[in-house]
């Protein structure tokens, strides 16, 4: 069955190829859920979610390649399997890499390292603002019109989502910010209801 581990928790993919895939296990555990490295296509089985991480979207586009991930990443976002891409992990998911997004990314778009900031964001969660890290952090372009863009930094969208698929410039992963994941393991519930499979009170 889809996900359903021994004790009902989600079973959340990670793309563990390169970059901060640590951050996010992390972060997902702490939340409850089972989390998996996905490194090979068949790691992508029965998954409830996905993450997307952090890192060198250059070095994650070789390995993606190498590994044979494309096709069958495009196939998990056809399912509808939720899907949470990261800076890199917002670059691979856009028009020009896997597609998984109806937009592109500026790669480095707020400058170089030394560029890093953090920024206050409003995304209506419980709580208020999201501190949010972007660290050589990309924005988004030329949304199309499925895009729903959900937050700007000076005016340049660095947050959107189309269908199940989340996108975020920066990284809540490494600031101690839990409630994009939190919301995140919602949904991927809420996907893991409507095909049927058995619920799990773990995340209502
Ligand atoms: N600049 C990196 C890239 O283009 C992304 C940076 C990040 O993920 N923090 O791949």
């Amino acid at each position: 069955m889809a996900g359903q581990q021994a004790d009902g928790s989600l079973l959340v993919g990670v793309l563990a190829l390169q970059g901060d895939f640590q951050a996010h296990k992390s972060v997902l555990e702490a939340l409850g859920a089972t989390v998996r490295e996905v490194r090979t296509p068949a790691q992508l089985a029965d998954l409830d979610a996905l993450v997307l991480p952090g890192g060198e979207s250059t070095t994650m586009t070789l390995g993606i390649e190498r590994e044979g991930l494309a096709e069958p990443l495009r196939a998990l976002r056809r399912s509808g399997v939720p899907i949470l891409g990261t800076c890199a992990g917002l670059i691979l998911a856009d028009r020009d890499h896997l597609a998984l997004m109806d937009m592109r990314a500026q790669r480095n778009a707020f400058g170089r390292q030394v560029h890093s900031f953090e920024a206050d964001l409003d995304l209506g969660l419980d709580g208020g603002p999201v501190r949010a890290a972007f660290i050589r952090a990309p924005w988004i372009t030329d949304p199309g019109p499925g895009v729903e863009l959900l937050a700007q930094v000076d005016g340049h969208a660095v947050a959107a989502r189309e269908g199940s698929v989340t996108v975020l410039s920066f990284h809540p992963e490494i600031s101690g910010e839990h409630r994009l994941h939190a919301r995140f393991l919602e949904e991927a519930l809420q996907h893991r209801r409507d095909r049927g499979s058995a619920p799990s009170d773990r995340f209502s």
